[in-house]
């Protein structure tokens, strides 16, 4: 479990989330968190790769 912080797609508020990663996970993952100031999904896509978390792009949940 990683925390990241990201800017809210809706709100622009930065927020915390909790990303799960497996010790041998890499691959590409796309998961929705709602955000904690205006409850409004983002879309979150992130790329892990040998332990490491990059966020590729944060955009609307509701597509
Ligand atoms: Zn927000």
């Amino acid at each position: 479990m990683e925390y990241k912080a990201i800017t809210c797609f809706f709100c622009f508020e930065q927020f915390e989330v909790s990303l799960e990663v497996g010790s041998s996970f890499v691959g590409n993952i796309s998961e929705i968190y709602d955000c904690e100031v205006c409850c409004n999904p983002n879309k979150i896509d992130y790329e892990v790769y040998d332990g490491e978390i990059n966020i590729n792009n944060v955009g609307n949940g509701n597509e």
